[in-house]
């Protein structure tokens, strides 16, 4: 006869109470754990790990990670204080194409993770999205200043050094002048650009003239980096930043920008037009949606919502500290939300309501300048 089990042995018995009483031990005895519980010491053990090594070790036992993600807000603090990994700088080198001319003239090129430069001080912060340490140069920037061509005869004080670079993770490459090689600028108040691999000099981001890409056989004349961070998309379109008729519009020199300044343009009726149910409507029409950007500029700032879209690229590009992984996922879910709006049905708000206003995707403010193209 099979002798019954008391309610007290069958509990000594379950393999789940088994397991927890032996996890716990180990939580109580894990020696690692021990350390990391004075936080001062696991913030010091943090800063040497990457995010990944991080999240790695926190799963190596149930004492860590307890230990490690205790809270979001406490699990946030950490990964602000991570190592970058580098994985922008990875990201860079993939979709940025050098030209030919990189190859045949004497160029370096100069794109290095933070993490990965001891001679150069490189800023860090958290990404604005996912909060993960990310250094200036694995951050999305309008202008990537990375290639240098040194002066044919070192010799000639007059000769000036090249630069080119790329547009946010478009391929082209893009000769970027320095204030220096402009006569119509009067630079002697600044310093002459150097090469950005040496001494404390830093690549020449966002800064300077950008100029047609190398490899597109079309002329323009440069266009002023800060005119066009600081240009207001709500009122006006890159399109009007050329006003010379004897140049394509847009300017050669922004079809990059133009491109992606076009495609946070949706078409909407009057009832999807309001500012919270706008972003519920595309929710509910697209997941994407829910990696369309946010209104945080950095850390706990958050740009008030508003019913006109002012954005500038300084605003949406730069001042929000943003990882080119979340940069990515953010671009495709415009993408998707531009591809909702088939070329057939300009002018018609995905709703089936006749389109009356232009939606900033960025903000979800009204666009007062209106969407000038239909982009593929
Ligand atoms: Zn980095
Ligand atoms: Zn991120
Ligand atoms: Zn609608
Ligand atoms: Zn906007």
């Amino acid at each position: 006869m099979k002798r019954r089990l008391s309610r007290d042995d069958s509990s000594l018995r379950s393999p789940k109470r088994i397991w927890q009483s032996k996890t716990n031990n180990v939580c109580m005895a894990h020696p690692l754990a021990v350390v990391m519980r004075q936080y001062g010491l696991l913030e010091t053990i943090v800063s040497n790990l990457r995010a990944n090594d991080l999240f790695a070790l926190a799963l190596s036992s149930k004492a860590l990670y307890k230990t490690i993600i205790t809270t979001s807000s406490s699990l946030e603090n950490l990964l602000g204080r991570v190592k970058c990994s580098g994985r922008g700088v990875d990201i860079r080198n993939k979709c940025h194409m050098k030209s030919a001319f990189f190859y045949s003239y004497n160029c370096t090129e100069h794109v290095h993770c933070g993490s990965d430069t001891s001679h150069q001080q490189i800023e860090s912060r958290p990404c604005v999205s996912c909060k993960i340490t990310t250094c200036n140069e694995c951050r999305i920037h309008c202008v990537y200043q990375s290639i240098y061509e040194a002066p044919g005869d070192p010799d000639d004080a007059a000769e000036l050094p090249n630069f080119s670079g790329f547009v946010l993770l478009q391929s082209a490459e893009q000769p970027i002048l320095s204030p220096h090689h402009l006569v119509s600028e009067n630079p002697s108040a600044t310093p002459r650009w150097g090469n950005p691999a040496e001494g404390q000099n830093r690549p020449y981001h966002d800064q300077g003239y950008l100029d047609v890409p190398l490899e597109m056989g079309a002329s323009a004349p440069p266009e002023c980096i800060e005119d066009l961070l600081d240009l207001d998309l709500g009122c006006h379109s890159l399109i009007s930043m050329s006003g010379d008729s004897r140049y394509a519009a847009p300017s050669p020199v922004l079809s990059s920008l133009y491109q992606v300044t076009e495609e946070r343009k949706i078409e909407v009726c009057d009832s999807c037009t309001g500012h919270g149910a706008t972003r519920e409507v595309l929710v509910r029409q697209s997941s994407g949606a829910t990696r369309l950007p946010t209104n945080k500029i950095s850390g706990q700032t958050v740009a008030k919502p508003t019913n006109t879209c002012h954005c500038t690229l300084r605003e949406r590009i730069l001042d929000r500290w943003l990882c080119l992984k979340c940069y990515l996922a953010e671009e495709s879910a415009i993408k998707a939300q531009a591809r909702k709006q088939k070329s057939d049905s300009e002018g018609f708000c995905r709703c089936g309501e006749l389109a009356r206003h232009v939606l900033c995707l960025w903000c979800l403010g009204k666009v007062s300048e209106g969407k000038n193209v239909q982009l593929t």
